[in-house]
């Protein structure tokens, strides 16, 4: 079995803030990384639950090849918990996620399967891929040596160290941020995981792409009564501009999934939203109205 990386020998897990403390037999928050008799344990790697090929538009990258094809892969489970994850049949219960949902597949195969797509980039997507860390580390080397290029779609809710190696192969990334208040973060989004601050590890994995060179676009999902306040909304604004004006952020619509049945934001919030962010940003796009 693959070893797994980032785990400590008192057995804690240090790849994300949860920073979870794994008992034998058990498994961390994300359902993904475990501990067997002492030793982290990755049973999920190489279980691929999705694999499509889509417009690059769809990830969504609009300034990265556009008009390009990408052939995109989802895992199995997720280290945040959203309540309107539109993914949660593949992200919130590993144990669900068994041979009918998924097959596996080596990295190798992964790479085979873009050329024969003529695929000039690869996606990691659908359900977070930062969890599955070595499985996405191994791909990325592949693709690097094959010309194809590396995309991250992702949460963002990582430690630095991960983050270092897996951005240094990376060659574009969409993070969700996806809101700007420290409390929504760690009970709403991350089910409450007592002492974590995921808000600061995305901010801090969003300027960290950014100094590595990694084509750059960021996401907010805009949730009514959750993350649509003005004030939020332009310190979200704000904070991409610290860091440059020029970097896509796309201003999404939620629709009711999973726990969450409130009403869908209406299209003329993220319309006004996109305007004032213009004042701000070059480059603020619209996504599902
Ligand atoms: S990746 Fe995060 S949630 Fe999963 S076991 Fe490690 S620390 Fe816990
Ligand atoms: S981070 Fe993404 S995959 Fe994970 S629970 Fe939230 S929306 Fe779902």
């Amino acid at each position: 079995m693959t070893k797994a990386l980032f785990f400590s020998e008192d057995a804690h897990c240090e790849l994300c803030p949860n920073n979870c403390q794994i008992k034998s037999g058990t498994f961390g928050a994300c359902g993904v990384r475990g501990n067997k008799g002492g030793k982290g344990i990755i049973p999920f790697y190489g279980f691929i639950t999705a694999l499509a090929l889509d417009p690059i538009e769809k990830k969504p990258l609009y300034h990265f090849k556009p008009g390009t094809k990408i052939l995109s892969l989802g895992f199995a489970g997720c280290n945040l918990r959203c309540p309107f994850c539109q993914n949660w049949r593949i992200s919130q219960n590993t144990e669900a996620c068994d041979q009918s949902r998924g097959r596996w597949m080596k990295p190798q195969e992964i790479i085979s399967a873009a050329k024969e797509a003529k695929s000039p980039s690869i996606a990691y997507t659908y359900s977070e891929p930062l969890v599955h860390a070595e499985y996405v580390i191994d791909c990325m080397k592949l693709a690097r040596e094959n010309e194809i290029a590396n995309v991250l779609v992702t949460n963002g809710c990582i430690n630095k160290k991960a983050a270092e190696q897996i951005l240094d192969l990376t060659d574009a990334a969409n993070v969700d941020l996806k809101c700007f208040n420290k409390d929504t973060y760690q009970k709403v989004l991350n089910g409450g995981v007592p002492g974590t601050n995921p808000l600061e590890a995305v901010k801090e994995f969003i300027k960290l792409c950014y100094k590595k060179n990694v084509h750059l676009e960021i996401t907010t999902l805009i949730v009514p009564d959750l993350n649509d306040s003005s004030e939020e909304l332009n310190a979200i604004a704000d904070f991409i501009a610290s860091i440059n004006k020029g970097i896509p952020w796309h201003i999404t619509a939620y629709h009711p999934d999973y726990r969450w049945n409130a009403p869908p934001t209406n299209p003329d919030f993220i319309r006004n939203t996109a305007k004032e962010a213009q004042k701000k940003l070059k480059n603020v796009h619209t996504g599902n109205i």
